[in-house]
């Protein structure tokens, strides 16, 4: 199953300049005090996956810039690649890029129209949805050992297994 490697940052709300949100492992978890970006961790994923101003907590994409929210916006544009690896540890790098209220975006550096965008991010099995909720379709998920193994990587338990195994037998023969 392939996953989020890293997010490539460009003046986007919170990050000021050139930043790198990463390496990722296959689970993550994203911990601050209130205020401190959290949110907007998920926003430059929603961004970068074509997502629309609104469900980005502004009203224009041109707030979305380091700085608009308190009316100095650092430049005109802000950008958010996203690398995506796939299971032979292939990347794809998914990059929206915004000059004022306008949207350009790139697949492995090469320009696409935005249907394209969607329609590969698709064959990865990512659907965006409206108002910032992003439903990531696993497609292998709807085979149930691979539910489980997910489960198991997720909440750690794989390294009890054998123990609870043991300790099944123990108390199935007493
Ligand atoms: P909470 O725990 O309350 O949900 P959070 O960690 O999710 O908080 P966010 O909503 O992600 O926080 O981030 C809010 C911060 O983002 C604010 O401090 C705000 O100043 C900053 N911010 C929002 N837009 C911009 C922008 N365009 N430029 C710079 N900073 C911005
Ligand atoms: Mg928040």
């Amino acid at each position: 199953m392939g996953y989020l490697k890293q997010i490539d940052i460009e003046n986007f709300k919170s990050w000021r300049g050139n930043q790198v949100i990463g390496p990722f492992m296959q689970f993550n978890c994203i911990i601050g005090t209130n205020g401190s970006g959290k949110s907007n961790v998920m926003d430059a994923l929603s961004f970068a996956m074509g997502e629309r101003a609104a469900s980005l907590r502004v009203k224009h994409l041109r707030d979305l810039v380091h700085g608009a929210h308190v009316g100095k916006p650092v430049s005109d544009t802000a950008r958010v690649a996203m690398r995506y690896c796939d299971d032979e540890d292939q990347e794809t790098v998914f990059c929206r890029t915004i000059t004022g209220d306008s949207s350009e975006y790139r697949i492995n550096g090469v320009h696409v129209t935005l249907a394209k965008y969607v329609e590969e991010l698709e064959k990865i099995g990512i659907v965006t949805k409206a108002r910032n909720c992003l439903v990531f379709q696993v497609k292998s998920l709807k085979d149930p050992k691979e539910r489980t193994k997910m489960f198991e990587l997720i909440s750690q338990s794989k390294e009890y297994a054998a123990e609870y195994d043991r300790k099944k037998e123990a108390l199935l023969k007493a």
